[in-house]
């Protein structure tokens, strides 16, 4: 079994996050939490590796889209005359048109617990209801409303993958296996090292 340190998750900081010049400040709160970057590019990205991403014949993901959407029209009090599949399949075409209009940077993170970390430092899907303190949170003031009533994708700065399993497959699409390098950080001693109090110990002897 592998070490919970070894985990890894895929980070994307949109072409909104670009634009806005947020991608130190998006790392900065990814570096300073513990996490390693364990690779780094950025990329203009085209339909094809869009598609593999957000894969427009995973029904299963589109339906989890749409019910997500459903749940807010509902919760608003908007009736809504569209299957989860419908909603999800006008969401995905909008996200290639979001995803393709300006370049990315999509980055590897590792650490323990990194894709449960990651998704919380993110925060909500709706920027507007992100708790302050989460990236979507502090940095967008968008919405589910803003952006149905202009019939574009959620500008929410940043995409992080959901499960370990899903890491594993976005982290194939956009990378290289030859792309994520080994290294050690200062503090992986302090911060993994089960033998670190004996050691601060021995020191004082
Ligand atoms: P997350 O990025 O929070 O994991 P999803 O995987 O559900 O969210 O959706 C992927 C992306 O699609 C979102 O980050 C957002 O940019 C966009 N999106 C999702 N649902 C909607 C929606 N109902 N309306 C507009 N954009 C949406």
């Amino acid at each position: 079994m592998t070490h919970p340190k070894e985990e890894m998750t895929l980070v994307l900081v949109k072409g909104d996050g670009v634009q806005r010049g947020l991608v130190g400040e998006i790392l900065h709160r990814f570096e300073r939490v513990g996490l390693k970057i364990k690779a780094m590019k950025m990329v203009w990205p085209d339909s094809s590796i869009i598609n593999t991403h957000y894969d427009p014949s995973n029904t299963a993901w589109l339906e989890t889209v749409g019910n997500k959407a459903l749940k807010g029209y509902e919760k608003k009090g908007i009736k809504v005359d569209k299957t989860a599949l419908e909603i999800g399949q006008h969401v995905q075409e909008n996200l290639l048109k979001y995803l393709s209009a300006g370049p990315v940077v999509a980055f590897v993170l590792q650490g323990a617990h990194v894709v449960e970390v990651v998704r919380k430092l993110v925060g909500a899907t709706d920027p507007l209801s992100a708790t302050p303190g989460t990236i979507r949170g502090d940095y967008s003031v968008d919405s589910y409303g803003m952006s149905d009533s202009d019939d574009r994708s959620i500008r929410n700065l940043i995409h992080a993958s959901g499960t370990v399993e899903e890491a594993k497959h976005e982290i194939e699409i956009w990378f290289d296996q030859n792309e994520l390098h080994n290294y050690t950080l200062p503090y992986d001693e302090v911060v993994y090292d089960k033998k670190w109090e004996n050691k601060q110990a021995l020191l004082n002897e």
